[in-house]
Parts: structure tokens; sequence; C-alpha cells
């Protein structure tokens, strides 16, 4: 193979906090980074239309990631909003089943679009893939788990004869972590970036503004990003 497939990233980003976190821990590692995200049909459009914004914007940060960043792909698959009952496509309120998973939880979403970043990168000859799942911050969703991501890296791995590698940088830590990572990565122009431009909130509001950025500050994902936010501001 060769050193541009060695030195390739594919990262799947949504235009999240997360996502643009490990956008950023890409540029810093790889030569060529490409990005991809999802359409399906979810409810807000407003992370999608952050992706644009944050990806003009995270690359002139620091001067090597300038010439890294490569093209951005947007694949649709709103077919998954046929599939459940589920707050993210739906204008239904946010509540937790029975099982203690929220109802925003499209069942193996990520297992989805891992498949699809696979057979893109396959195509794109890219051998690092990326996300933002976590376990620490436990949201409930199985299919964020490590071993999940292990087990799918196998099969896709032996589902398409290829040496992919699946990072998920932020498996172990903390929202507080996630922060403190950004601003390793780029300081406080990646800090200034996250807070303004990335969108994490469940309920897509983009006019209230707090010190952590733009949310409503109440429903799950707002919470934990808060509270990162306050809990990193604490200790440092
Ligand atoms: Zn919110």
């Amino acid at each position: 193979m060769t050193s541009d497939f060695e030195n390739s990233a594919l990262v799947l980003f949504s235009g999240g906090q997360d996502s643009t976190t490990c956008l950023a821990w890409a540029l810093d590692r790889y030569k060529r980074v490409e990005t991809v995200g999802f359409d399906y049909g979810q409810r807000h459009a407003v992370e999608l239309d952050c992706r644009t914004t944050i990806r003009s914007n995270i690359a002139p940060l620091k001067e090597e990631w300038k010439d890294r960043l490569g093209e951005d792909h947007v694949l649709d698959i709103k077919v998954l909003g046929e599939i459940g009952e589920t707050a993210m496509t739906r204008d239904v309120e946010i509540t937790y089943e029975e099982t203690g998973l929220p109802n925003t939880f499209v069942p193996g979403r990520n297992l989805i679009f891992f498949n699809f970043a696979a057979a893109l990168a396959y195509r794109r000859g890219i051998k690092h893939l990326v996300g933002g799942m976590c376990e620490t911050d436990y949201s409930g969703y199985p299919d964020c788990r490590d071993d999940t991501l292990k087990s799918l890296q196998a099969t896709l791995n032996l589902g398409m004869e290829m040496r992919f590698v699946v990072h998920t940088p932020l498996m172990w830590i903390d929202k507080a972590e996630t922060w403190k990572m950004a601003e390793e990565l780029g300081g406080g122009p990646l800090i200034s970036l996250i807070i303004e431009e990335t969108h994490t909130c469940y309920i897509g509001d983009r006019k209230t503004k707090s010190e952590w950025g733009y949310g409503c500050g109440d429903c799950p994902a707002c919470q934990l990003r808060k509270n990162g936010w306050n809990a990193w501001n604490n200790s440092s």
C-alpha cells in the first residue's frame, strides 16, 4: 500500500463538539484528511449547516493543517427515518424508554455510519476511520462502546479485505477532557471555533448562547457539554 493510504483518514464529522475535536485530532496526525457526514433526516439540519463553516475555519488554525484537509462527503441515508420511533427525526419530546435508552436512539446508527464510511474510504484509498464515540459520558448507546467498534473493525476488514483502523480518540475521556484535548490540539482559537460554530443541542437551539456555546442548556447533550465545560474550567 502507498504511504498516501497509510497517512490518510476519514473523519465521521457531524458538526458537533466531539467530531470537531476528532477532526482536529486527525489533522494533527495524518497528511490527508477527508470528512463524511450523514443526512438521515434529522429534525434539525443545523448540525449539517455548521459543518461547512467549521471545515473552512479549522484548517487555517495551524500551519501544518492547511494543506491536509481534503474533500467533504455528505451521504443521504434518510431511509433511517423510516425505521424508528425516534426523537431525532420526528417532532416528539425526548424521553427515556424502559431499556434506559433515550428515544433519540436510532438502533445501531453508528454501525450503519461506519459501514458507509468504510465503503467510502475503500473508494477513496483511506486507511484510518475516525469517530467521536465515547463510553465515558455514557448515554446508553451500545453502538458507541469500545467492544462494538473493535468488533466492527474486524468485520469491516474481513468483509472488504482491507486493513482499516477504527480510531475513537474520545472513547475513554469525559467531556471536560474533550475540552482539554481541543485546547491542546488547537489552543484558544480551536476552543473559540467549537464555542461559536459547533452544534450539539438535541433541541436544535442556535439562539441561546452560553460560555460553552449555543444550545438550550437543558437537553442531555447540552447538559454534558455544559458540565464538561464547568469541570474543565474549574480544574484549569
Ligand atoms: Zn440542548
